[in-house]
């Protein structure tokens, strides 16, 4: 019988990308979702790996399944990195992903253009039975003035990759994942697992 992974989180743009990058895995999936877990992890961490363990050692000690979490977000020079770890809650708590990059457009505007930033994911495996272990992603870019695009979601209509010529949200998901920050940092920790099932 196939060993279990839990997925780790109750973002439905995340799983959406995650069901595509994770389907050739040797490892039958799970979700937060699916058995039943509603519980939100607080992210106290001050860095994107603090939170990716903190999500995936709670997860597995309460569910007793492997735990795949990871922890993202978009850093922006002009704002000294903000919105960083604090991505999903820069407009408050019952914010949308529009109420989010609004205020991020409206915070950048006093500052000269080109708008460099990163968005960054940090993957966190852990194993009930034994440690955590990382892996991480990086995609480079700039913040555009105008939104673009209806794919994807959170910050991703202003989002603009160089070399596609086009927003993250303007892009097919497949595409998106060849060469996000989630999708390269997957593919590392699709790696380990190979590894780790290898035992
Ligand atoms: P967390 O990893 O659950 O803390 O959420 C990270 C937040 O960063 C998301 O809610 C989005 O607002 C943003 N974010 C992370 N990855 C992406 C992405 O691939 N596209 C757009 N926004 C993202």
């Amino acid at each position: 019988m196939k060993r279990k992974l839990l997925i780790a989180t109750h973002n439905q743009g995340k799983l959406h990308e995650y069901r595509k990058l994770l389907q050739d895995l040797p490892l039958s999936l799970t979700y937060l979702d699916e058995i039943g877990i509603v519980e939100e992890v607080a992210e106290t961490g001050s860095t994107f790996a603090a939170n990716a363990v903190l999500k995936a050692r709670h997860y597995a000690a309460l569910t007793g399944l492997w735990t795949w979490a990871d922890d993202s977000g978009l850093e922006v020079d002009a704002l000294q990195g903000a919105p960083g770890v604090h991505s999903a809650r820069y407009a408050g708590s019952d914010a949308t992903d529009r109420d989010r990059f609004e205020k991020l457009l409206m915070e950048l505007d006093p500052y000269p253009r080109p708008w460099t930033a990163r968005f960054q994911c940090v993957v966190a495996i852990a194993r009930p039975d034994a440690g955590v272990e990382c892996r991480s992603g990086t995609l480079e870019g700039l913040i555009t003035e105008v939104p673009r695009g209806a794919n994807g979601f959170g910050y991703d209509p202003v989002f603009f990759v160089p070399q596609m010529g086009r927003t993250l949200a303007e892009l097919e998901t497949t595409v998106k994942n060849g060469i996000s920050h989630r999708g390269q940092a997957s593919r590392e920790a699709k790696a380990l697992l190979t590894n780790l099932l290898k035992g």
